[in-house]
């Protein structure tokens, strides 16, 4: 899965240079595992191996969504598309792909190594459980468990509806038969929908006790199984309106190019002026976010808000802002000639709100995202 909000998570660690989060909501689905667990392996162990056993299957459980999302996220890097991290939170994981693949099969591979990560690790546990045997009947259990339910989270993840990965499946395929991305989007999402709104139908029909359901299919849901599966619904239908919503903002600022939409104007400061005074006399009057630091029209630098953050408020009068800014040497910039949602997408990737356009080593203006929202709201306004 991809895309979410993955405020409120702390931070891990690393692994092959992706940054892996945990939000707080997932520790609910740790315990709830866990518990569920441990009530579930068999009442001849003892307490301790029960909770014991329960805490491990939970935690390499745990480390199998964690597979899925490193399978999209390196190979999404290899097809040199960034990765800013991985977060756990409460339907799995979701990788933080700085931005959606140009081609097709980048797109496919992308979407569909994550299923095919969790069907070789079912089969990984299948192949120890068997091995295991009756003898270790802890481990048997214990990998019996993560087999079934990594096959679960393989066939889940492929249901043909975006945002599950079998929707970016689908739509890598009808994008690569008719060559167009918006199309293929708009009916991914419609399927994507389509799959949501079955599973709050048969999430509620089972939670408000139906037989429909049951006679159907054979399963028995019951109450909470119900309303969890009409949850998923409900998230998986947010999540696809979401992306059809993102796409359309993204299509209003098509045939724009940088040099239509910068800032000609580039009132500089010295690079001797105290931040107190920046701050003061520019940024909170002039209501900017960051101010160009040059002299005779020549540009050393930009200070933004977060290079002012960075620096103690009691230190704001005696520091200067040459010693603040960020060096031009350091900033990513543009040509005037880049679309202007290339530009969007290289300032989510250097996680910046402003970018230079550079012209033959001449700094001509500047992009900020907020001048690039201001045209989105405008067009979509006189759409
Ligand atoms: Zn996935």
């Amino acid at each position: 899965m991809r895309e979410a909000d993955t405020t409120s998570s702390f931070y891990i660690g690393r692994v092959f240079g992706i940054p892996l989060g945990v939000n707080y909501s997932w520790f609910i689905i740790f315990a709830l595992v866990t518990v569920s667990l441990a009530s579930q392996f068999p009442m001849l162990w003892t307490p301790e191996i029960r909770w014991t056993a329960a805490l491990v299957t939970s935690l390499l459980f745990f480390c199998s969504v964690l597979g899925h999302e490193l399978a999209h996220s390196v190979v999404a890097l290899s097809f040199g598309i960034p990765v800013k991290g991985i977060t756990l939170f409460v339907f799995g994981g979701v990788s933080q792909i700085a931005r959606e693949a140009t081609k097709p099969r980048a797109e496919a591979l992308i979407a569909v190594v994550g299923p095919l990560m969790s069907l070789a690790l079912a089969g990984l546990f299948y192949g120890i459980q068997a091995l295991a045997g009756p003898r270790e009947e802890t481990l048997a259990v214990m990998t019996g468990w993560l087999a079934a339910i990594n096959l679960n989270l393989a066939v889940f993840n492929l249901i043909p509806g975006f945002p599950l990965d079998g929707g970016r499946v689908l739509r890598a395929l009808l994008w690569w038969v008719r060559g167009d991305y918006r199309a293929a989007t708009r009916i991914a999402v419609i399927v994507g929908r389509g799959v949501a709104w079955t599973f709050i139908l048969v999430g509620a029909l089972s939670a408000l006790g139906t037989p429909v359901i049951a006679e159907l299919t054979g399963l028995r849901i019951g109450f909470l199984g119900g309303l969890w599966i009409a949850f998923i619904g409900w998230f998986l239908d947010s999540a696809a309106t979401s992306t059809h919503n993102q796409m359309a903002f993204r299509e209003s600022l098509a045939g724009y190019t940088a040099r239509d939409v910068m800032t000609r104007d580039l009132p500089m400061i010295s690079r001797y002026t105290s931040l107190q005074r920046v701050v003061d006399e520019n940024l909170l009057l002039q209501d900017q976010r960051f101010l160009l630091i040059g002299s005779n029209g020549i540009l050393d630098g930009i200070v933004t808000l977060r290079n002012i953050r960075a620096v103690p408020k009691e230190r704001w009068s005696i520091t200067i802002a040459g010693d603040a800014m960020t060096p031009l040497h350091r900033m990513k910039y543009v040509s005037p000639q880049a679309e202007a949602l290339s530009v969007l997408e290289s300032m989510d990737e250097a996680d910046v709100n402003q970018m230079p356009v550079v012209d033959r080593d001449i700094v001509v203006g500047m992009v900020s995202r907020d001048r690039l929202l201001h045209i989105i709201r405008l067009r979509t306004e006189l759409k």
